[in-house]
């Protein structure tokens, strides 16, 4: 769900810069919790490129949401990062 006031101005897609997570909020879940995020942290943008290059510009490392990015979302688990590697 859009929300219209501040920080969000009616924007797609947050960036919360305390966790690094990316949120669409077109397709926003209640595990998302975006009301109880920080609004102070919270980056509104057009675009998921647009959050994506915010973060790197901010040195945030980041990540798709679970819950409403679940393409965009990374496990943090070192076995992952193994398999992706022998890919390569
Ligand atoms: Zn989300």
């Amino acid at each position: 769900m859009r929300r219209e006031q501040a920080p969000f101005n009616g924007k797609q897609f947050i960036l919360n810069q305390a966790t690094g997570e990316i949120h669409d909020l077109d397709r926003e879940t209640p595990r998302c919790a975006i009301d109880e995020a920080e609004p102070e942290q919270l980056f509104a943008c057009d675009t998921y490129a647009e959050a994506v290059l915010f973060a790197s510009v901010l040195g945030i490392t980041r990540n798709g949401c679970a819950h409403c990015m679940p393409e965009h979302h990374r496990e943090a688990q070192a076995g992952e990062d193994r398999s992706q590697r022998d890919r390569i």
